[in-house]
């Protein structure tokens, strides 16, 4: 098994290879984070042991990043700082598992070995409609081949209707899945940005993909396929 550890303090690193080595990991060490990301995405891990606080770039931005080029090797996080926080971040980042240091060998051991055990995580699937596809691991739009840029609030509006495929949703549905759950403003918001995303997913190339039905809300045309 073919191990990248990321760990800038040298002690730490080569006592970690020393005992990956023994347990009959073949391990690769980077130790600032630049480096880090580039192993990751460039040769072939089968789990990557990352610490959070390194020179360059964190573990958080190397993880997320990872994932952004489209490597879904399994991700532990390592941490010195505790909390929630560390937590969420982590798996926000696109962490799998995270460990908080001080830890023992034997933890990281069987936490890797868990992790190898459930295998590389499902890589979003990318919504498709019409030759409209998103992807929402790495946020990006396109028509046939054509990127469309979609603002952050745009795309979550966009990928909520995909998401509800031919199904019928409400203005106030779409204010609570993608407008701040303290939004108190008109739920005419909707159409405006309904508008928008139709300029740019639909104007320029002739299709119509957000239908809307009156009195009701709006829903996807029929994918066709
Ligand atoms: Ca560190």
């Amino acid at each position: 098994m073919r191990l990248l550890l990321v760990e800038d303090e040298v002690g730490i690193a080569t006592s970690l290879k020393r005992g990956l080595t023994a347990d009959g990991f073949a391990v690769e060490v980077a130790t600032d984070g630049k480096t880090g990301l580039w192993m990751a995405s460039n040769i072939d891990f089968d789990i990557i042991v990352l610490d959070l606080m390194l020179p360059g770039l964190n573990g958080f931005s190397v993880c997320h990043e990872v994932r952004e080029r489209g490597v879904w090797t399994p991700v532990l996080i390592l941490t010195a700082k505790t909390g929630e926080l560390d937590e969420i971040e982590s798996l926000d980042s696109g962490a799998d598992d995270f460990l908080t240091k001080p830890f023992s060998y034997p933890v990281l051991l069987a936490r890797i070995r868990s992790l190898l055990r459930r295998g590389a995580r499902e890589r979003p699937t990318v919504l498709e409609v019409d030759g409209l596809r998103l992807d929402p691991a790495t946020r990006s739009c396109w028509r046939e081949d054509v990127p469309i840029a979609l603002t952050p609030r745009e795309f979550d509006l966009l990928e909520f209707l995909m998401r509800s495929g031919s199904r019928v949703v409400s203005k106030d549905e779409i204010l609570e899945h993608v407008w701040n759950p303290e939004f108190e403003g008109s739920p005419n918001i909707v159409e405006v940005y309904v508008g928008y995303v139709r300029r740019k997913i639909d104007r320029p190339f002739g299709t119509e993909t957000i239908l809307t039905v009156p009195g009701s809300g709006y829903r996807l045309a029929e994918s066709g396929r």
